[in-house]
């Protein structure tokens, strides 16, 4: 069985696979009856060790609209608490059968890791500050059906770089699909070895111009150990983007959750520039694509770069 561990491993095929079905699972999103029976009998089991809002959500819906079975399972209130370590969690909770598993935790590498428990499909839903694939699937699923392709798009990504799962997925997906790549925000939050992945650096907004899409990024404060900035205030001023750097041509996103005066202005937010509620919708049906992809057995493998070899 395949598993989708990191955008790393996908081709530009294999993005274009997930988004040309989710375009066509996007047509079941606006039924009256928003469902269909293709993953009939099979499970999807949601293990969250880390909070989630839009991502759990949607793929349980995602997992719901195939007619799956979902089993929720947040770590919190789990015998996770009594200590129960996560490859233990994970071998009692296979003991269900689950054919995929969706997976986020605080850990870097930890769904590649599960991936060798067990047989079921791995979703990697965000581990530590390494990879979030869904985020950038979808996310490049949202800027398709505006802009029609990537290719030629310059995109800056701005915020805590040094932090982030989505900007790393984003830049690779975002690269894949054909645009140019620019990473800015405070050198204490851009880590240095981020231009081996072919992107430009930039540690002010003065060139913001030049990007036709602008994707901001939350402070993850739950991965700070150290204080990185002198203070939220002067962050906003410097990289906050508001009315006053945006250009009306301009289109702006974010994987949420937002914080709102900071990395973006409220009046931002709720700009028709910005694609926050399309990405959220977006969610769904890319999550739906994903599931389908891995679970329908009908599908060349969703991974295009040779498995990697076991130690
Ligand atoms: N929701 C995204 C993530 O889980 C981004 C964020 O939390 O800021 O990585």
């Amino acid at each position: 069985m395949n598993h989708l561990l990191s955008i790393e491993e996908l081709d530009r095929g294999a993005i274009e696979r997930v988004v040309a079905q989710a375009a066509r699972f996007a047509e079941v999103s606006d039924r009256e009856i928003k469902k269909v029976p293709t993953l009939r009998g099979r499970m999807v089991l949601n293990l969250f060790y880390e909070a989630s809002t839009r991502t759990r959500s949607s793929f349980e819906l995602a997992a719901k609209r195939l007619s799956a079975d979902v089993v929720n399972f947040a770590a919190s209130g789990s015998s996770v608490e009594k200590g129960e370590s996560l490859k233990d969690t994970v071998l009692t909770l296979c003991a269900h059968k689950p054919d995929a598993i969706v997976l986020r935790t605080p850990w870097a590498g930890s769904a590649a890791l599960v991936s060798r428990w067990c047989t079921a499909a791995i979703v990697n839903a965000g581990d530590g500050k390494h990879e979030h694939p869904t985020q950038a699937l979808l996310d490049v699923y949202t800027l398709i059906q505006r802009l029609g392709a990537l290719d030629g798009a310059h995109i800056w990504i701005v915020g805590d770089v040094a932090h982030s799962r989505v900007a790393r997925s984003n830049i690779l997906a975002f690269q894949r699909m054909g645009a140019t790549v620019t990473v800015a925000g405070p050198p204490t939050l851009i880590p240095r070895e981020i231009s081996a992945l072919g992107c430009e650096v930039r540690f002010t907004l003065e060139q913001l111009g030049e990007a036709d899409v602008i994707y901001a990024l939350r402070l993850q404060s739950e991965r700070m150990t150290e204080p990185w900035l002198p203070s939220l205030r002067e962050y906003a001023a410097h990289y906050q983007i508001n009315r006053r750097r945006l250009h009306p041509r301009q289109l702006v996103m974010h994987p949420g959750p937002v914080n709102r005066g900071v990395e973006l202005s409220g009046e931002v937010v709720d700009s028709p520039q910005a694609l926050v509620a399309a990405q959220v919708e977006a969610g769904v049906v890319v999550r739906m694509a994903v599931l389908y992809e891995l679970l329908s057995g009908t599908h060349a493998p969703l991974r295009a770069a040779p498995e990697p070899q076991l130690a």
